[in-house]
């Protein structure tokens, strides 16, 4: 909008346009009197988002400008509502005096409200962390860095590109930043806020600054991030985009943490979806792993939990401390130890997201509240925890221990039970100090002074029936009938006039008023200023209780651990240093909660043994089988026991699955071509100490085709890639690879057919399955009897055919499936027979000769 079109709007329409031109991407909610208004654009897409009703407001510019508004003491729900639809809010709030501005009153934007940076406890979802995600695109690499606002953790990494999707699963952000002219690939997913920034906010050397001065250090070398110039770049796109919406800096984030792949154990996106960590295939929240195993008792804890099943550590000093902190905790049975703790927990705040707001300067006086309660029961904890013999107890207990200072202030200050606001007054306490009191003996003696008043001017007037009162409009007043009217003394100055009688004031009614509101909202400004004071006393100390908190969080999940183990009957796992995973009696935690009777069963892979051929028919438990794998092997590794009598493995790096087939019609890929892009990326990646779960390969093309494909990848992963494989399929023809391949073994899960039903018997057992079943578990799916008998009337006929084509020659036999390897070139025998060193140069160059023309017609 040009300069002149902005002054054809009224006044108040050009504040408006200016204020909004500042924050062109996000809702403008423009508070005037008791509401937040929207204008223009806003306001339609407003009215559309929270079902408000859309109206006109005069006209501007010779147009009727369309609006919409909320009232202002509801705003927090509709914000809520707006960044749960992944939009941004700009609040811009009076901040000058109505009363006495020409024009309009002046206006300021006070809040910025953005998904990936809401610090406030009505809008945050205190189950999960909803972090701001900046993505800086280089030649081959990608540039992360993730800030969670409520903790302060900054975190970046660089991966490949292709890695991003598996990243973003990963990290679900609430809301990314990408440089201007970069766009994600559209097969992202998850649907999420993005914002674009000026590509030179992603400049490495600027960013490298802004840390420096964020951090308070002279130099990045301590945080180890030198080598990672596309992700400094991101944090300080990051950063800026941060604190912009903070409108000012954020003390608690103080440093950075560099990923590096190393340390966790990598999952794709895929495999995060198909192994329902935390959410459903179908998107939902339960029954999933998580859902199956969060008993902890804290937000904290619970956000700990989600956040470690999505990171499973490979380092296994800490898994190890982990798992006998877990033994620990379940005791004996003298000592039930893990239920106490957890009763005392369940009483504590949310300690890290108070103490973020305390950062921020928004915490408010319930927050502080929470925060001294909390901290008083510590030492409690502590206590309890002492005679646990556990070093990472110890630790924990340790790290428990903070400021007394802290606790005995927050006493003293803060009434039992502060005011939710601090408008409202009555968040310190009496005695706290003595400015406070004093104004408040003010308020609290006006009682007395008012009675005492009434009586004498009763007195001196000789009217019983005087009254001195005081209302919000009209302040104080001595309130005589009218029948009295004669007898009202010289002093009295009317000040309102009412049906049957006159309301009064006098000089030291006048003077007790002044005294009286001045006390009032001297009190409310003290208590400002002490609370601000209180605020800037605790700043300094919000590390130390971030520390607190992560300390209570890994305890909460200890615990629930602790009681897990204890309820769903589960062990402790053992590491070994040997390459080797050896499950005894494992199940599937999530699925045994929903049958009857759930089979255990054995899992054993080894360097000889590295990959399974899984038959069975449908419904048989394969993916049931292959996933508990995963999920065990999962647990052992964030400190968890596992569902099995005995769990051992040797290191691990990767889980990738293939399973199920979804067509992402969103990415427009059919199932086929998801299969074959995640097998390609298993192909890959994977290393011998990955572990690969394929169900199902190669279905969705003809079968020859598919066929071909499973073998050759089977054959590629068992042979090349030396993966633990859990591999199951239809196709019995890959039964004969345990043939062909030392380290590749059959096992099936069976069925047998009992008075013309069949009946699946979920137990592993060595060597290929003996029948498919399709038609019976069709049968039993519903499809028609008539359909069912003529699919088994053409089974036979394909079954004689297939025997007759075996007779021409195998599948495998065929050229195309000769090794390669073991025929070599006639060229590469000729030479194996050559020996250099006997040959005199003539007989070289015709040896020469001979080979290549050996090349030509072999
Ligand atoms: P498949 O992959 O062979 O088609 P699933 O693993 O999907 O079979 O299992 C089908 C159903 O069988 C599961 O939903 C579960 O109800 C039941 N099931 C699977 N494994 C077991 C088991 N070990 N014990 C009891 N029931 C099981």
């Amino acid at each position: 909008m040009s300069k002149e079109d902005l002054y054809t709007h009224t006044p108040t329409m050009q504040q408006y346009l200016r204020i909004k031109a500042e924050h062109p991407d996000m809702l403008l909610l423009y508070r005037m009197g008791d509401f937040y208004e929207l204008f223009f654009d806003d306001a339609i897409k407003a009215a559309r988002l929270l079902d408000i009703t859309l109206t006109t407001r005069g006209q501007s510019a010779g147009e009727p400008i369309k609006m919409a508004g909320v009232p202002y003491h509801a705003v927090e729900q509709y914000l809520a509502k707006l960044v749960k639809l992944g939009e941004s809010a700009a609040i811009c709030e009076q901040i000058g005096d109505p009363a006495a501005s020409k024009g309009p009153v002046e206006r300021k934007v006070m809040r910025i409200i953005t998904p990936g940076t809401l610090t406030d406890s009505a809008l945050l979802d205190d189950s999960r962390d909803a972090p701001l995600l900046a993505i800086n695109p280089g030649r081959n690499k990608f540039g992360l860095a993730w800030l969670n606002l409520a903790s302060g953790a900054l975190r970046v990494c660089e991966i490949a590109s292709t890695e991003i999707a598996g990243e973003f699963d990963r990290l679900s952000p609430a809301e990314i930043l990408l440089p201007s002219g970069f766009e994600l690939a559209s097969t992202m997913g998850r649907p999420c806020a993005a914002k674009t920034l000026a590509a030179s906010s992603f400049e490495t050397e600027v960013a490298r600054r802004m840390l420096m001065r964020q951090f308070e250090t002279a130099t990045l070398d301590g945080f180890g991030c030198d080598d990672l110039p596309l992700a400094i770049g991101a944090a300080g796109a990051l950063l800026g985009y941060a604190r912009h919406t903070q409108q000012g800096s954020l003390p608690h984030v103080t440093g950075l943490t560099v990923e590096r792949g190393g340390e966790t154990i990598l999952m794709d996106a895929a495999t995060r979806r198909n192994l329902e960590l935390t959410e459903t295939l179908r998107g939902e929240p339960a029954p999933t792993l998580f859902s199956t195993l969060d008993a902890t008792v804290t937000s904290g804890g619970r956000r700990f939990l989600r956040h470690a099943m999505h990171h499973p550590l490979r380092g296994r000093r800490v898994l190890v401390l982990r798992h006998d902190a877990v033994k620990t905790l379940m005791g004996s049975g003298f000592q039930p130890a893990c239920a106490a703790v957890r009763a005392l927990m369940r009483l504590l705040a949310d300690i890290e997201r108070i103490s973020t707001r305390i950062a921020l300067g928004s915490a408010r006086p319930r927050d502080l509240a929470g925060l001294r309660d909390s901290l008083a029961i510590l030492p409690q904890l502590a206590v309890l925890l002492e005679p646990l013999a556990s070093p990472r107890l110890a630790e924990i207990r340790t790290a428990l221990n903070c400021d007394a200072g802290l606790v005995d202030l927050l006493q003293r200050a803060l009434r039992d039970q502060p005011a939710a606001l601090l408008r409202d007054g009555s968040v310190f306490r009496d005695g706290f100090d003595a400015d406070l009191d004093e104004l408040r003996n003010i308020q609290n003696n006006c009682g007395t002074f008012l009675l005492a008043l009434e009586a004498r001017e009763r007195e001196r007037t000789a009217i019983a029936n005087l009254k001195v009162e005081y209302n919000r409009v009209h302040g104080f007043y001595i309130e005589v009938s009218n029948a009295n009217a004669a007898k009202v003394p010289d002093d009295y100055r009317r000040r309102q006039t009412l049906k049957n009688v006159e309301r009064y004031i006098t000089p030291e009614l006048k003077a007790f008023e002044d005294k009286a509101l001045s006390a009032n909202e001297r009190a409310a400004a003290r208590e400002k200023f002490l609370y601000d004071q209180l605020l800037k006393t605790l700043q300094p100390r919000v590390p130390a209780l971030l520390r607190v908190a992560a300390a209570i969080a890994e305890l909460d999940m200890l615990a629930a651990f602790a009681d897990n183990a204890e309820r769903l009957n589960l062990s402790a796992p053992e590491f070994s240093d040997y390459d080797s995973i050896d499950i005894q009696a494992g199940r599937h935690i999530v699925v045994e909660q929903q049958v009857a009777n759930f089979i255990a069963n054995d899992v054993r892979l080894s360097r000889e043994r590295q990959m399974l051929i899984i038959t069975g028919p449908n419904m048989g438990g394969k993916s049931t089988l292959m996933r508990q794998t995963a999920l065990i092997v999962l647990l052992a590794h964030i400190g968890s026991f596992v569902p099995a009598n005995r769990a051992l493995m040797g290191p691990i790096d990767r889980i990738f699955t293939r399973i199920g087939s979804a067509d992402d019609l969103a990415g427009g890929r059919s199932t086929f071509m998801v299969e074959m892009t995640e097998a390609a990326n298993i192909l890959h990646n994977a290393t011998e100490h990955s572990l690969v779960l394929v169900d199902e390969i190669g279905r969705g093309t003809s079968t020859f085709d598919g066929l071909s494909l499973a073998y050759a990848i089977a054959r590629h992963l068992a042979e090349k890639k030396r993966c633990y494989t859990l591999f199951a399929t239809h196709y019995f023809e890959l039964t004969r690879l345990a043939a062909e391949l030392k380290a590749v073994a059959n096992v099936h899960l069976d069925a047998i057919e009992h008075k013309d039903r069949i009946v699946f018997l979920h137990r592993l057992e060595e060597g290929p399955a003996s029948q498919s079943y399709g038609l019976e578990v069709a049968q039993l799916a519903g499809v028609p009897r008539s359909v069912v008998q003529m699919a088994r009337r053409r089974l036979t006929e394909l079954e004689q055919q297939a025997v007759a084509h075996q007779q021409q020659g195998d599948l495998f036999n065929s050229p195309a499936f000769a090794e390669p390897e073991n025929e070599p070139h006639p060229v590469v025998a000729a030479l194996a027979e050559l020996d250099p060193n006997g040959l005199a140069p003539r007989e070289a160059m015709e040896a020469l000769y001979r080979l290549k023309e050996l090349s030509r017609n072999p």
